[in-house]
């Protein structure tokens, strides 16, 4: 119901200035003059109907029923004409003709009205159309440069959260891993790969890939894996070398072959970032572990110093009587070591030291810990070993030693030493009293002729 008032409002709307105000003011007319006829008691004053039947053809079925009504009315008029009683009747009717192609033409200049402002209606829709397109273009536009930007901020979060997560490793095979890890973050839908040749140089023989990564002067997009040489087309895998100070350290490959879209220049661009942070972060973890070498590691010998070899003490200690493991401690010192600094000079002495440190170190196991206590005394921890295997251990050293004569230019030199063991018992107070009991062997050792090793009982 609404509806249809809706329809009839705007029919209205759309005719009343065109089309109905002319209908309505010759109806009005014809009505007016047909009321003042009949007041005169014509029988002409039938003739102002055929004016508002013109009108109701007009209203109702357009400009052709129009001219129909109005060529059938002045046929009409004209018929009657020849029974018309007189010249007032005849000029009427004449005057009635003409009125009546009068209206018409007025209806006829409606009706182009009507239809230039239909036409100008459409043009303006028509302009209306398009320029709501050209919006819809242009918010596509910018709804995909949104997305674009959106995506980059993502990316560049990614990054972000990748360099983060490099920055905590501390060595190659966990820089390795993690840069492997980081990278599938970064790129989803690509197999991922990170090698980094040893710190001591490029692996020999290199394998294929790492030949492939050394004749590459950068990174480089392949249509896929197998391809030798690059090729003109989508790229599905991406070769990065990794260039450090020294040259090439490594490489990372991207591969999508198994994916559905090709690698983009933005994807080509974060992974050379991502490359460069690899190598940034694997500079880093060399320093970082040259300085906790050099934090740990005694200046002349190389083995362990006294302060980290008290840290690893408590820390063995504690776990060995934890659970309930066998520790044992041996403790050595170089017999008459004053004699040789006095006789050749420290410079002598201090090489005596560093062989030394080399003698005891290859004697020893992976899992004991060689520190140097003091100055020509060096300790080894040794977990999980009994007494009696200590003590072995200690006399291999001693007999090593002795056998191997110390040798520069063209001199050599026999030095002995003497050591004392300690193991891990019940009655122990503390790490320090196992310390204190190595030490006891060892005076014992000295006391009984040194160049030997005992058991602290
Ligand atoms: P023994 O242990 O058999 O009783 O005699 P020793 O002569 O080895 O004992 P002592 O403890 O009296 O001497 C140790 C010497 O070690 C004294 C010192 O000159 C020397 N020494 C200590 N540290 C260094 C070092 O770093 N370099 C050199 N060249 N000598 C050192
Ligand atoms: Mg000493
Ligand atoms: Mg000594």
């Amino acid at each position: 119901m609404i509806g249809a008032l809706q329809s009839a409002a705007l029919f209205v709307k759309g005719f009343w200035k065109p089309v109905l105000q002319p209908a309505v003011g010759i109806s009005l007319t014809a009505g007016l003059l047909a009321a003042l006829l009949s007041a005169a008691g014509s029988s002409v004053a039938v003739l102002p109907w055929s004016a508002a039947g013109l009108c109701l053809a007009f209203l109702f079925g357009g400009l052709g029923w129009a001219s129909v009504a109005c060529v059938a009315a002045s046929a009409g008029i004209f018929l009657t004409l020849l029974f018309a009683p007189d010249g007032l009747h005849q000029t009427i009717m004449f005057l009635h003709v003409g009125f009546l192609w009068a209206c018409f033409s007025q209806f006829l200049r409606a009706d182009m009205d009507r239809e230039a402002a239909v036409v100008r209606r459409e043009d303006r829709l028509g302009r209306l159309r398009l320029e709501t397109e050209r919006g819809y273009k242009a918010a596509e536009v910018c709804r995909g440069e949104i997305d674009a930007a959106r995506e980059r901020i993502a990316a560049y979060n990614r990054l972000r959260s990748f360099a983060d997560d490099l920055i905590g490793a501390y060595d190659r095979g966990e820089l390795t891993r993690r840069a492997r890890e980081g990278l599938k973050g970064l790129f989803p839908r690509a197999e991922t790969n990170v090698t980094l040749f040893p710190a001591s140089g490029q692996p020999d023989p290199l394998d294929e890939m790492g030949r492939w990564t050394l004749r590459q002067k950068g990174a480089r997009l392949y249509p896929n894996r197998s391809v030798r040489l690059p090729a003109a087309g989508e790229g599905r895998f991406l070769l990065l070398p990794l260039r450090g100070r020294e040259g090439v350290i490594g490489w990372v490959s991207l591969d999508r072959s198994g994916g559905d879209s090709p690698f983009l220049f933005q994807d080509l661009r974060l992974a050379l970032i991502a490359a460069d942070l690899i190598v940034m972060s694997l500079g880093n973890a060399e320093r970082y572990a040259q300085v906790e070498t050099l934090a740990i590691s005694d200046g002349l010998t190389g083995v362990y110093t006294r302060g980290y070899l008290n840290e690893r003490l408590i820390e063995e200690f504690a776990k060995a009587r934890h659970q309930g493991k066998k520790f044992s401690l041996l403790m050595l010192d170089i017999d008459h070591f004053k004699k040789v600094n006095d006789t050749h000079g420290h410079h002598i002495g201090d090489e005596v030291l560093r062989w030394l440190a080399r003698q005891i170190t290859a004697q020893c196991r992976e899992t004991d810990f060689v520190a140097r206590y003091g100055g020509e005394e060096f300790v080894v921890l040794m977990p999980n070993t009994r007494g009696k295997e200590a003590l072995s251990l200690g006399r291999r050293i001693r007999e090593e030693i002795e056998a191997t004569p110390f040798r520069w230019e063209k001199t050599s030199l026999r030095v002995t030493v003497s050591g004392g063991v300690s193991v891990l018992s019940d009655d122990l107070k503390d790490e320090l009293q196992l310390l204190g009991r190595a030490d006891q062997a060892l005076y014992r050792a000295k006391e009984s002729g040194r160049n030997r090793v005992l058991l602290y009982e």
